[in-house]
Parts: structure tokens; sequence; C-alpha cells
């Protein structure tokens, strides 16, 4: 029998204390910078335990939604570690603001890509060299060259940050080749901890990135996908542009926000057409020279109240705060896309809307863009699937956050209706439309499948068309059966016939309609379909703000208002002065406690959330004095 050798054992408990000890202080240390350096009074959901496991040299892989606070992250490790935090990010053009935002708050950071010059290059290389920095941002076809990897070979490393880790799944649109690279990074530098980043939730997602960064042993921190504060609402498409307009102006004005388009062209147009009604809007697509392009980025990031109008080649790791709103005036290609774009409204906490138009013609014209394209029938097969899905959620009579969130697998907040969705605030009247779906269903049959949406719905509705005379149709069974609905309700019918799988329209013929293969059970009375009835889109009026569960609005008094636009305005100037984003030097959120505190002294403001030491150095005695001229 092995004899228990008491001193080790010994060892092994004073081991034991001495990092349980080590952790706490570290804890203590980690929750010391987020005040001082970062002015947050607490961590949010899991960063603490993220920060603490990373900080501990353990790998991690962060599932959180766009606005949940991945940042800090890994900024606090980089900081408690010792060496630079290597950063990859794809986001070349936000790095500047991303070093600005950390110098205001007087972390030692920096970024190596292809804007530089090697001089200017060589001077970063340097202070990694000699350990002066906390962060150094990388473009990942930087870090992949032999220069840099012999640089990393001989600077202190504290850790590597993956941002943006979806980009090395090849499924997705941002899809990114050099990522699957990075995988030299766990073989050339085992030690150092690795921390991957994703707002992108879904599971095929999530095992492609732990596979190709070869993350099988990172602990998974996968936080709630909800968005309590953001306002889904779906609404059917009349004139979409004026549609928007009318939304804007009831909801909107003067409000930073994204507009969603599909093509470049509509872009340009919609941003015109917004700009002669009165909206500070601006175009942004993949076509537009870069300068513009870029121009037209840094100006929505650091001016207030732009809205953008954009093709999906805008909005990955736009990290500005208060976008109050996102808009589609297309249907999105999946859900997976409509929820990372809305996921952009809103990271601030504070209430924000996810508004979109849809009607039959996007149905059409995205099934007919996956038939068109030359992907091979696998991908057009998982296309095809993802947009059922997203129509799914269009159509659906139930909560639409409900519906986000079994969508990603998520049950927690999945069962009971948010009260903060179209459907929930609205409940649309559901009704057996069987007859009516029979209706359609025979019409379509009687003219032999061979005519499209347009045509079907005068049969239906009795018109009297050159078209119906020189075919005759006039003559059939089902002419004029539908006379009392008007053309948008046989739209939204046959829409949702669509949804359902008993239609289909095929390109091949010009958009005719065809009946599927389970059309014929409701066609015999065997099945039965539940719809939605249908409503005149209404002007959209005047909407309060508030939004149940505490996502009000402050309610400021004239004063504390007036005080704080006073608060924007300086913010705004300043931000021109020291050419950053305004959101860079404060928050709204921050300015409206400031507003509310009132502080006469810098001890006062050094409670407010969102004022760390080195803000309160810079700005504080200029916003004190502000405060005291107002009072
Ligand atoms: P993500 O990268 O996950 O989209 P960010 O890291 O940009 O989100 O954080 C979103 C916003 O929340 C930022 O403005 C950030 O300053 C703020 N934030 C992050 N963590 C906290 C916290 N613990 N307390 C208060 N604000 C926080
Ligand atoms: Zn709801």
């Amino acid at each position: 029998m092995e004899t228990i050798n008491f001193q080790n054992i010994q060892h092994v408990i004073e081991a034991n204390k001495r990092s349980t000890e080590e952790s706490r202080i570290m804890k203590t240390k980690a929750l010391a910078l987020l005040q001082s350096v970062f002015g947050y009074p607490a961590f949010r959901g899991s960063q603490a335990e993220i920060i603490d496991h990373v900080v501990q040299g353990g790998d991690a892989l962060v599932l959180m939604p766009t606005g949940g606070g991945k940042s800090l992250c890994y900024q606090l490790p980089a900081m408690l570690r010792n060496g630079v935090g290597v950063v990859v990010s794809p986001l070349i053009a936000l790095m500047q603001d991303q070093v600005d935002a950390l110098a205001e708050v007087g972390v030692r950071a920096a970024f190596l890509n292809s804007s530089q010059t090697f001089q200017q290059a060589l001077e970063i290389e340097k202070k990694m060299r000699q350990g002066e920095l906390d962060l150094v941002y990388v473009a990942p076809e930087r870090l992949l060259t032999q220069r840099c990897l012999e640089l990393l070979e001989i600077c202190p490393i504290s850790l590597f940050a993956i941002d943006e880790a979806h980009c090395v799944s090849q499924w997705g649109h941002d899809f990114r080749p050099e990522y699957i690279k990075l995988s030299v990074l766990h073989e050339r530098f085992p030690e150092i901890p690795r921390i991957a980043l994703t707002a992108t939730a879904d599971h095929a997602t999530r095992a492609e990135i732990i596979k190709r960064l070869q993350l099988e042993n990172a602990l998974q921190f996968v936080s709630s996908f909800d968005r309590p504060n953001i306002r889904y609402r779906i609404v059917e498409k009349a004139s979409g542009r004026h549609q928007l307009l009318d939304f804007l102006r009831a909801e909107h004005t003067a409000d930073a926000g994204i507009v969603y388009c599909l093509s470049r062209k509509k872009v340009e147009e919609t941003a015109e057409f917004l700009i002669q009604h009165g909206v500070c809007a601006l175009p942004y697509h993949a076509g537009l020279d870069t300068k513009v392009r870029t121009q037209n980025q840094a100006r929505f990031l650091r001016e207030d109240g732009i809205v953008m109008v954009a093709t999906i080649a805008f909005g990955m790791g736009i990290d500005k705060p208060d976008v109050r709103f996102v808009a589609h005036l297309d249907l999105p290609k999946s859900i997976e896309g409509y929820y990372q774009e809305t996921g952009r409204a809103g990271r601030d906490g504070a209430a924000a809307n996810a508004w979109m138009s849809y009607g039959l013609q996007d149905v059409v014209q995205q099934r007919r863009m996956i038939d068109e394209s030359d992907a091979d029938e696998n991908y057009k097969r998982l296309q095809s699937g993802k947009l059922d899905a997203m129509l799914a959620l269009c159509e659906t009579v139930h909560c639409r956050r409900c519906h986000l969130l079994s969508y990603f697998g998520q049950s927690e907040g999945a069962e009971k209706a948010c009260g903060n969705c179209d459907i929930c605030l609205n409940p649309p009247h559901a009704f057996d439309a069987t007859i009516v779906t029979q209706q359609l269903l025979s019409a379509i049959y009687r003219v032999d499948q061979r005519f499209a949406a347009g045509h079907v719905i005068d049969v239906l509705r009795g018109m009297d068309t050159e078209r119906i005379q020189q075919w005759r149709h006039n003559k059939l069974s089902t002419y004029g059966i539908g006379s009392e609905r008007s053309e948008a309700e046989w739209r939204a019918i046959l829409r949702q016939t669509i949804a359902q799988g008993y239609v289909r329209v095929d390109y091949d013929s010009y958009n005719a309609l065809k009946l599927t293969e389970t059309a014929r059970a409701v066609l015999k009375g065997e099945k039965s379909v539940q719809m939605r009835r249908y409503e005149k889109p209404q002007k959209a009026t005047k909407q309060k703000r508030s939004v149940s569960k505490g996502y009000t609005e402050a309610n400021l008094s004239i004063e504390t208002q007036q005080l704080f636009e006073k608060l924007r305005h300086w913010r705004m100037e300043t931000a021109r002065l020291h050419n950053i984003p305004a959101y860079v030097i404060f928050h709204d959120s921050t300015l409206r406690d400031i507003a509310k505190a009132r502080p006469h002294s810098l001890a006062d403001l050094r409670g407010v959330s969102g004022v760390g030491e080195k803000k309160l150095e810079t700005y504080g005695a200029q916003i004190v004095d502000l405060v005291a001229l107002q009072t």
C-alpha cells in the first residue's frame, strides 16, 4: 500500500489556496479596472466569468449578441496579463476608431494594417517589442505574414482575440479565407490563451469555428441571444418607400438608423428619395467609390442622426451604440441575416426598432435569385430552406421574438410572448382560410397553371381585361368567385399559400403559379388552412417610444432635456475638434445620466456610469462648467 505523503498534499493545498487567492485578487483587479478605466459599475452577463477564465490562461469561445459587451472580454484580460493582446479583426476601416476609443479611456492600443506607411508600422512593432502596448489590432492577412509571425515570437503576448470569428464559416456571407489559416496561432503559440468571439448564433457556424480554429478545448460561453430592447415589426408592403418615410417621421425624426435594400440601384434611389423628403440620408454599397464609401461610413459614425441606406455590405463591426432603428425595405435572405442586421440597432440597451416591409414581390424576387444563381443544387436547396424559414417568420401569427429565439435553438425566453413585437402588441386575427385557399388553388388549376399572380387574381375578382377575353377565362367556374376581396387582400392570401407551401412560382415560365403536391389535400377538403386576416396597411401614427419592461426612453423633465441637448452639442463640437466619433466621447446614456445628476464637482461626476478616470481628467472640468452655466 502506498503511503500518503502529507507533505505533498500540504503542498497541493497550499498551491490551490494560492491559486484561488490569485484568482480572487485578479477578479478584484478586473472589477477595479472596469470601474476606473471604463467607468462602469459592474460586469454584465457572463463577462466576469469569461475574463476570469482568460486571465488564467484558458481558451474561450464567446457567443454574445451584438451589443452584449464582447470587447471587454478580451480588453480586460489583455490589460491584466503580461504582454500585448493581439486582436485579429477583419474590420480595417474601424480599427482607427477602436484605437481612438481606447486612447480616450487611457488604454495603450494601436493597429497594424495596410492603411499605414512602413514607417508607422515600424513604430508600432517597436512598441510591441518593448512591451509598451496593451492591445494591438491586426488584420488577418497581415498577421499571417512571415514578418508578423516572427515579430510575435519575440514579443511578450498576453492573448489572441479572434473577433468576428464567424468569418471562418464558408457558408456565411462574411467568409474570409485568411481566417481559416488562423489555426496557425494554436500551432505556433500553444501556451497563449485564445478567445474567439462572434454574434452569429447558429449551431452550424459554432461547430465550424471550433473545428477550423482548433478550439475543441475552449470553454464555451453562450449568452442569451434575446435583444429585449429591440421591437420587431414586419408590415405588409404597400408602397415601401412612403411607408418607410411615414415610419421615420412618426418615430425617428433626427435619429440615427440603417435602411437595408437588396440592390445598389435601390439603395441610391431610396437615399435620394429620403433626402428629397428632408431626411439626412447617405448611400452605402460596394459599387460606390471607396473614398465616398469610407466618407459616408465615417459621417454615419461621427455625426448624430444620419440614416444610412445600404446593402448588406454595410454593418459588420459597426459598433455605433445609438443606432435607433434598422429598417428592411426588402426581404433578407435568411433569418440569420435578418437577426444580424437588426441586431445593429440599440447596442446601448435603449429602446430601438427593427422594422420591415414585405410583400409578394419580395418572395418572387428572392426565389428567382436562388433559381437563377449558378450555385450547385445542394446550395440552392439550402438557400431555399432558409428563405422558407424567413417567410414563416413574416407570416407567423405568434410572437416574433419567440419565433426567432426558438429558430436559434434557445428555449429561454422562447415560450412566453414578449410584449414587445408587432404581433404581441397588435395580435393579428387568424381565420379559417380553407375556402378562400380552395378558391385560389382551383383558379390556378383552371387556368392550367400557366398564368402569373396578376391574371389569376383578375380571374378571381371577375375583372374584364383583354387577356381574360382572349383566353375566354370569363367562362371559367372560378371567374368572379372572389370579387368581394381587394387585389391587395388576394395578394396577401396568395403570399400565405406560398409561405405555407401550397403554391409555387415557376420562374422558367413567366412566373406562372403552380400547385404543389400538398395543394391536393386542401382542394379535396382533407386539410384545413389557417391564415392571418388581411388588414389594410395603416399610415404610421406617432407612437410613444415607450416599450414594456422598462425600456422606456427616460422621461426627462424639460430642464434636464435642455441640459442633455446642450451636452450633446458640446459632444459634437468636441468630437469634431478631436476628429473622433461622438459616441467615443460619451454615450447618449451617459450624457442623459449626467443631465439628471447635474454634477457640481468632479467627485459628483465620477459616479456616473461611463465616466472613467481618464475621461474625468479630459472632460470633467468642461462638463462641470457646462452644468453650472445651466443652473
Ligand atoms: P459587442 O462587441 O458585443 O457588440 P461592445 O463590446 O461594443 O459589444 O459593447 C456594447 C456596448 O456596451 C459598448 O458601448 C460598451 O461600452 C457597453 N458595455 C459593455 N460592457 C459593459 C458593462 N459591464 N457595463 C456597462 N456598459 C457596458
Ligand atoms: Zn412578441
